[in-house]
């Protein structure tokens, strides 16, 4: 085994209070593709850049277009739990993890039995009537067609935060606080490039911070330990 996965081993199994900040990355082995990465849904071939299409206003004005994109390349309802979400379960399970932040919509951190997340873009799994806020499964929208519609005659939108549009502000409270109060925080599968939720990271104030990432990061300066391995097996190696 290498010795970085032994020293982020032996951190794991001295601590009691930790937390893990993750992003894109820990969902691409589960074969959800990263839309911000080079080979992701950027060299798709759609009239507006997904960042377009992903915003409200977009969604507000053109929203069948949205859904047809939505549909298509957001909801992954056959991707299962990969190596990385399991572990992650397995040390909230022997009380050793406080707390999982993701950036991820995929829901797949619960899937695995993580039963606190804190999801700063929202989940695809829940899907909200504008008018009357009734609640929806992702099953409705996978098999409705056109704009999917509420029984009241309302549109029904994904819980998740589209572009122009802010995070919620009872996670990102709670998500500060767990980082705050982390001993050991483990940053995984994230370029750190999407703010505000990268800044998050600020709030760390121990002397444990790990970064597993396969690139470099703004902050690869402030880590304590950086790996630059697959997430699924570094974390299912170390625990
Ligand atoms: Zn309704």
């Amino acid at each position: 085994m290498e010795t970085a996965i032994i020293r982020l081993r032996d951190i794991l199994q001295n601590s009691d209070n930790i937390v893990f900040f993750g992003g894109a990355g820990v969902s691409t082995e589960s074969g959800i593709p990263d839309f911000r990465s080079a080979d992701g849904l950027y060299n798709e071939k759609y009239a507006y850049p997904p960042e377009t299409i992903l915003s409200r206003s977009f969604f507000i004005k053109n929203t069948e277009e949205f859904y047809n994109f939505y549909r298509d390349k957001m909801l992954y309802p056959d991707a299962k739990p990969n190596n990385a979400h399991i572990a992650l379960a397995e040390l909230e399970k022997r009380n050793k993890l406080k707390a999982v932040i993701t950036q991820n919509v995929d829901g797949l951190h619960t899937k695995a039995g993580s039963t606190n997340v804190l999801e700063l873009h929202g989940s695809a799994l829940r899907n909200i009537c504008m008018s009357c806020k009734k609640n929806y499964t992702v099953e409705v929208i996978l098999e409705s067609a056109g704009i999917p519609t509420c029984s009241c005659g309302g549109i029904i939108k994904p819980d998740v935060v589209l572009y122009e549009e802010g995070l919620d502000s009872s996670v990102m409270v709670k998500a500060t606080n767990a980082i705050y109060d982390a001993d050991v925080l483990i940053v995984g599968g994230t370029s750190l490039n999407v703010y505000p939720a990268a800044g998050l990271i600020t709030h760390y104030r121990g002397d444990k911070l790990i970064l597993i990432n396969k690139s470099e990061t703004q902050y690869d300066s402030y880590a304590n330990l950086i790996i630059r391995e697959k997430i699924g097996l570094t974390l299912s190696e170390a625990i």
